[in-house]
């Protein structure tokens, strides 16, 4: 029934930027005809050690389907065009640390430190539209937060991630997905992508920092965690919406002050000293997928 619902107003997906130091890049690439990862595609690994962490971090349990780049100048034949080609081939160093990443962002929110900062009294999350389903909401209502926090339960988002060639120092892109929001099951909401692919997450990051770089922007595991995690809070539906540079809080945008939340908790050396030995072991994402790992994915 829920499903059904999802399905329908899945009609509605639209790209959204979400850069937060170049905002004017936009881009309307889609997800309909994705690179292939040399064939490797999930199917499903029911390794008794990775249902255990399934029930043991129950948030945020996406599905990485593939590493996808995109296919531009493929009949060129000159040397900037083999630069270019070679600037967006995802290396296995480089899958190998967005497969990090990925782990920490999940053991992250499953952390009662992430599960306290949410429910902080300093983040009010606000409506930014109207919406009708289950429930309504208008303009300036605020969010049942249990239902958002729900809402990272059950999250099986089919999530690929795309090398390409984004405009701006610092940038990823993702899918605003439809406002689950206002017809999940409060208690339990079931959010997953369908068969047509209607609610997969594509996450665009750009080919001009190499992705494992130490020192470069996505070097830093953590952040691109919270990078990773910003995005698949745009494909539950939520969304940047009365964006005022004059602003530090901007009362409706719901997916900074998830970001907000998720950089608060990591950044305090307590938590990382905390979770030290347990952070380095849970390599759920880079165990289940290390199919990915035995080859870089290059362009056509
Ligand atoms: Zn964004």
């Amino acid at each position: 029934m829920v499903k059904n619902i999802i399905m329908i107003i899945a009609l509605a997906i639209f790209i959204s930027s979400c850069s937060r130091l170049n905002p004017s890049s936009d881009q309307n690439d889609n997800i309909n005809d994705p690179s292939t990862d040399n064939g490797n595609t999930d199917n499903g690994n029911t390794d008794d050690s990775l249902i255990e962490d399934d029930n043991k971090y129950p948030y945020l349990p996406i599905k990485l389907k593939e590493f996808v780049v995109t296919d531009k100048n493929s009949t060129s034949s000159d040397a900037t065009a083999d630069d270019n080609r070679k600037s967006r081939e995802i290396s296995i160093e480089e899958k190998a640390h967005v497969l990090e990443a990925i782990d920490i962002m999940r053991f992250v929110v499953n952390t009662s430190e992430f599960k306290d900062e949410f429910f902080n009294d300093i983040y009010k999350f606000e409506a930014a539209e109207y919406g009708r389903g289950i429930r309504t909401i208008k303009k300036g209502d605020y969010y049942y937060k249990n239902i958002i926090f729900n809402m990272l339960k059950n999250a099986a988002i089919t999530t690929y991630i795309m090398k390409d060639d984004i405009n701006g120092t610092a940038n990823a892109l993702g899918t605003l997905g439809p406002h689950f929001y206002v017809n999940v099951n409060a208690t339990n909401p079931i959010i997953e992508g369908d068969k047509n692919g209607d609610l997969d997450l594509l996450i665009m990051l750009p080919n001009n920092f190499y992705w494992a770089e130490k020192n470069g922007f996505y070097g830093d595991k953590y952040k691109l965690a919270e990078i990773i995690f910003h995005e698949l809070i745009h494909n539950l539906g939520f969304n940047h919406l009365n964006n005022s540079p004059n602003e530090i809080w901007n009362q409706y945008d719901t997916a900074e002050f998830m970001e907000d939340i998720f950089r608060e908790v990591v950044s305090k050396s307590k938590f990382k000293n905390k979770y030290k030995s347990e952070l380095k072991q849970y390599n759920y994402y880079q165990t289940k997928y290390k199919k990915f790992l035995k080859s870089k994915t290059i362009p056509k």
